[in-house]
């Protein structure tokens, strides 16, 4: 692979069109946690061997962004936030064969080798060598003044441009329609992912989705998709609750006062407890709220990312006495490449409803007020349109 080395070449002025950057973009780039994102020029890199310049369409915000942006979750500034993206192939490095110019594609934020033990296994979510498969000889991203800007999951897509790795990107038909299709990169692929590919639910299954975001409501789809008989929304905003039910929850529990009041709900519910909880907010309470909803044999599946350094508190003999199970599931343990293709025909049946959980289309201007709006209990995804200007 080629090192460091490499690029001091184009300085030393070696014809190598690899090392000439050909996009200058507007991004909007976190310089500071706990502050909006700044618009600023961004020069991108020429794709390298297996590398695709995608000039992004659509772009959903979610709460791992924001829990950036608050210092929830940890990142080295500056960096461009954004990951869940879809958008048109525009330039191809040497080496790509899956994808051609013009195309729509859809990014993960978990690129896969396709070779190592956990990718052979079906976990490319896991994949041993996903650093490798990032791994470039020089940063993406530059400022004007030169400097480096990072990109989360190396995907940095609030851009107008990103430039990723092909094994990131899956090629979407162009029936679907980007508002749509980006949705595909996290909340589609964690919350229906974590029901088909982590928790694998049946027909004679029950399940209890907390937090009625993206995720748990793509989360619910899954369910209702998957056949669940009873399919039990938990959170502690009603009007969550209401748009739960739309989405195919069979029953509502407000979780309101304490954790053992909505978990006493469930067991009165589903007498005995739940099959299935899959817990969709990120905060230690509600993954301890997932575990304690369970059946003997059932199985807690967790996606929400915590604070860092967070740890959880499981009763022990319900544990091993239930022969209950604690499982993450990050980004719903999805395959992505062969996902996006189950997505799509399920969204184009009318199984899975995507269309109404863009319950909002704003301008990549108006993205910091996007994220101020993300608490709007009526708010399922918030979709940044990034072809305009800024
Ligand atoms: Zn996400
Ligand atoms: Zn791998």
């Amino acid at each position: 692979m080629e090192g460091p080395q490499g690029a001091s070449s184009a300085a030393d002025g070696v014809d190598d069109r690899r090392h000439i950057v050909i996009s200058t973009v507007t991004a909007a780039v976190l310089h500071t946690v706990g502050e909006p994102l700044e618009f600023e020029a961004i020069a991108i890199d020429h794709p390298g061997a297996f590398e695709v310049l995608v000039r992004v369409e659509r772009v959903g915000l979610c709460h791992s962004d924001l829990h950036y942006i608050r210092g929830l979750l940890d990142i080295g500034t500056p960096a461009i936030l954004g990951h869940e993206v879809a958008g048109i192939v525009e330039t191809v490095g040497a080496g790509v064969t899956r994808m051609n110019v013009g195309d729509r594609v859809v990014a993960t934020v978990t690129p896969a080798c396709g070779m190592c033990r956990q990718c052979l296994r079906g976990r490319p979510t896991q994949c041993q060598r996903v650093d490798l498969v990032r791994l470039r000889p020089r940063p993406k991203h530059h400022r004007m003044d030169g400097s480096v800007v990072g990109a989360l999951g190396g995907l940095g897509a609030f851009a107008q441009a990103i430039l990723v790795t092909e094994s990131s990107l899956a090629v979407v038909d162009k029936t679907v329609p980007p508002e749509v299709a980006c949705l595909f990169g996290c909340c589609v692929s964690t919350g229906v992912g974590a029901v088909v590919h982590g928790a694998a639910v049946r027909p004679h299954d029950t399940v209890a989705v907390i937090g009625c975001g993206g995720v748990g409501i793509a989360a619910i789809q899954g369910a209702r998709l998957a056949g669940a008989r009873r399919i039990i929304a938990i959170d502690s905003e009603p009007r969550k609750l209401v748009v739960a039910k739309r989405f195919g929850a069979t029953d509502a529990v407000l979780a309101g006062k304490s954790p053992e009041a909505a978990v006493s709900a469930v067991h009165q519910i589903e007498s005995g407890g739940v099959d299935h909880a899959i817990e969709a907010v990120g905060r230690t309470e509600t993954a301890e709220l997932a575990f304690g909803c369970l059946a003997p044999a059932g199985a807690a599946t967790i996606l929400g990312l915590m604070p860092t350094g967070s740890s959880l508190r499981i009763p022990a003999e319900d544990l091993v006495y239930g022969d209950r199970t604690v499982r993450g599931a990050y980004m719903g343990a999805n395959r992505f490449l062969s996902d996006v293709a189950m997505f799509t025909d399920h969204y184009r049946g009318g199984r899975l409803d995507l269309d109404a959980m863009v319950t909002r289309v704003i301008d990549f201007a108006d993205i910091n007020d996007g994220f101020a709006a993300m608490s709007d209990p009526d708010n399922v995804r918030t979709v940044v349109n990034m072809t305009g200007g800024v």
